[in-house]
């Protein structure tokens, strides 16, 4: 099932950067494979799938000894400050960065480990009361602040839009995110690159590439619905 689905996932993909004139290569798609067994991540695996997204730091931990070295680990939830530590070491990009005080625990511990760590800010475009992130008034003074973090480089922006039946509704977000992105971008500040976009599920990840998305984060459309209880 899995591969079945990849490959339909693959080909909307490509329909999207054709229609939108950019090339596949631009366009990373994260397999969300989070309350997912690592049995199933490996089929995924097994199609050519490098880039896995999680939301917990402890599965993160639970999967990653199991299954091949070369997975690019994402961590795309809501990070809490005293997990940081054990996190950063094992992921190639935190999506969710979402306040200034977290980004100074990322410093902290990337200094004392003597790393790197790629982040993106999370950005609250649509402003739903329930999700985390910057406001969008926020953002660049938040990269400004968290810049001159010398541990720390900030790759780009994050959005989770809102759950809608129809993508089209969430193009305006994504939008949004892209010009953000390009603003803080022709601002040329050390230390922040400004080339990820990180838009898009299963829901709206076509719409998203058509707007600029370089990064998808696609769970159920690639494993299929997750239970209740795993629901984030
Ligand atoms: C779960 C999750 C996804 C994937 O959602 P689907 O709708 O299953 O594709 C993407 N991004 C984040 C941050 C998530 O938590």
């Amino acid at each position: 099932m899995v591969q079945e689905n990849l490959r339909y996932v693959e080909q909307q993909i490509e329909d999207s950067v054709k229609k939108s004139g950019r090339n596949r290569e631009e366009v990373t798609l994260i397999a969300v494979s989070k309350t997912k067994p690592a049995e199933m991540i490996r089929e995924a695996y097994e199609a050519g799938i490098r880039d896995f997204g999680e939301n917990k730091v402890q599965e993160i931990l639970e999967k990653k000894p199991m299954l091949p070295d070369d997975i690019r680990w994402h961590m795309i939830g809501h990070l809490q400050k005293n997990k940081v530590r054990q996190v950063i070491d094992k992921v190639v990009l935190i999506h969710s960065v979402d306040s200034v005080s977290l980004a100074e625990q990322i410093e902290k511990e990337a200094a004392k480990k003597g790393i790197y760590v790629d982040i993106l800010l999370e950005v609250n475009v649509a402003e739903e009361e329930s999700k985390f992130g910057f406001h969008m008034p926020e953002v660049e003074e938040a990269v400004q602040t968290i810049a001159a973090m010398p541990h720390i480089r900030i790759k780009g922006l994050m959005t989770i839009a809102p759950f809608v039946e129809n993508s089209e509704e969430n193009r305006g977000i994504f939008k949004k995110l892209y010009d953000l992105c390009v603003d803080i971008k022709s601002k040329n500040i050390d230390n922040v690159s400004m080339n990820v976009l990180s838009m898009g599920m299963t829901g709206d990840y076509q719409t998203a590439i058509e707007e600029g998305a370089t990064m998808v984060r696609v769970g159920t459309g690639i494993f299929g619905s997750r239970t209740k209880m795993g629901e984030n």
